[in-house]
């Protein structure tokens, strides 16, 4: 399949690709079937990507990542997701640095950056959703109130995912009460919530169980105490600095969507040209080509409009409707690859050994999460088509 070799920022994107391609290599099918039958998290395979650097790829030189751009970040968990393997379990420490890095004071970044780069500590989790606001995010209850040199946080958030295999949590909470604020987009802050302090002092962890291996969470803030020094940048301004990095999260899932894809392409293709039904193979009817065409031209438009919103992020320019769209029609092309993939199985697309059934789940989340589908039409309408506001 053609690839850019290059990134915007001229880097070489082959040879990223390859060596994310053979760590991949050590963590086959099995590995990821017998974790999925556990819903246990696939501890060594992160390890293995931090140990390589890969989870800070986008951490600057200084501070000990390897200062990429948005475009090889992006290549990195294509690659993982086309390898077959699952960058779910690890996605949220590229994409949450974005408001440490954009919005950190200089003392913050040195203070966690070079420990995230090298490993010691873990950025996994992201708190934004909770189970009464749900999509309408600025209507989230649980707050933090300030008391001396800390915040007091008390409320609930629900899918936390990975916030047990997680040193830090990035934390959204309400600073100043939704009536108060002078506008309907204040009053909400952001913190770096160390974990390891905070288990059994004012926040306790359960296990959701889902549909796809995910170690996904809810969490539950009672008074816990966090130092006023892990406010990220302004109170208040949280929202902002939130929906800023949302366009880097849209980004890279959208490119593990395209490796998604890429996976059930290639692995259909292989199927039909091996299975052979009534005395030929099933890949010479056109009934079975065609699906798996039209998936790979799907595939190819939304990898262009990946490529397009990664090139605008990382020399500053205003992406979110490139963004929004990159993942809306990547998490299409994967769904509906997933969907050809299974057909051109026929019944042995359902058996665990093939993979195809586990990475059918895995990929059917991005319909829904980190933003479901109708949000980034309504974004789209609203937002770059001027129609009027429906919500
Ligand atoms: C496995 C998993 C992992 C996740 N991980 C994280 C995480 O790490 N951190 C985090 O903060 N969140 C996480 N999420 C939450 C995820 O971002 C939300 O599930 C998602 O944003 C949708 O919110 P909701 O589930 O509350 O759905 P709701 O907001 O209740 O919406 C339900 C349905 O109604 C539709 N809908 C709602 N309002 C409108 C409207 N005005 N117009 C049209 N349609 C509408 C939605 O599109 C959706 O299909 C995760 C979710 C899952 C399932």
């Amino acid at each position: 399949m053609a690839q850019a070799e290059r990134s915007p920022a001229n880097e070489d994107l082959a040879p990223i690709r390859e060596s994310v391609r053979a760590l991949c290599a050590k963590f086959p099918g099995e590995y990821w079937r017998d974790l999925d039958r556990e819903r246990a998290y696939p501890t060594e395979f992160v390890a293995a990507l931090t140990q390589a650097g890969f989870l800070a790829a986008l951490i600057p030189e200084e501070y000990g990542g390897s200062g990429l751009s948005m475009t090889a970040a992006a290549a990195i968990m294509e690659e993982i997701q086309a390898s077959g393997c699952n960058g779910a379990a690890c996605h949220a420490q590229m994409y949450t640095m974005g408001t440490l890095l954009r919005h950190g004071s200089a003392a913050q970044k040195a203070r966690w950056l070079p420990a995230i780069a090298s490993g010691e500590l873990r950025l996994q989790a992201f708190g934004v959703t909770e189970p009464t606001s749900g999509s309408d995010t600025l209507n989230l209850r649980t707050t933090a109130v300030r008391e001396g040199d800390h915040y007091i946080i008390n409320g609930q958030k629900i899918w936390t995912s990975r916030a047990e295999h997680s040193d830090l949590l990035l934390l959204i909470a309400r600073t100043t009460p939704r009536e108060a604020a002078p506008r309907r987009s204040d009053g909400l802050s952001v913190f770096l919530v160390d974990m390891r302090l905070a288990q059994g002092t004012g926040i306790s962890i359960n296990p959701i169980r889902t549909m796809m291996n995910h170690a996904t969470t809810e969490l539950f803030f009672d008074d816990l105490r966090v130092p006023a020094e892990n406010l990220i940048g302004e109170e208040g301004q949280g929202f902002r600095y939130i929906l800023s990095g949302m366009n880097a999260e849209r980004i890279l899932i959208a490119a593990e969507c395209i490796g998604d894809a890429k996976w059930f392409i290639a692995k259909a293709t292989g199927y039909a040209k091996e299975r052979i039904v009534f005395g030929r193979p099933i890949g010479q009817n056109q009934g079975v080509q065609f699906p798996i065409a039209r998936a790979y031209a799907q595939m190819r438009a939304a990898e262009l409009m990946v490529g397009a919103a990664a090139a605008l992020y990382e020399v500053g320019r205003e992406c979110g409707a490139e963004a929004n769209m990159a993942k809306l029609l990547a998490a299409d092309a994967s769904w509906a690859a997933a969907d050809m993939c299974l057909q051109t199985h026929g019944g042995f697309g359902f058996a665990e050994e093939f993979d195809v059934e586990r990475k059918f789940r895995e990929t059917r989340l991005y319909q829904t999460a980190p933003i479901s589908t109708n949000l980034i039409l309504s974004y789209l309408a609203e937002h770059v088509l001027g129609l009027p506001r429906s919500y």
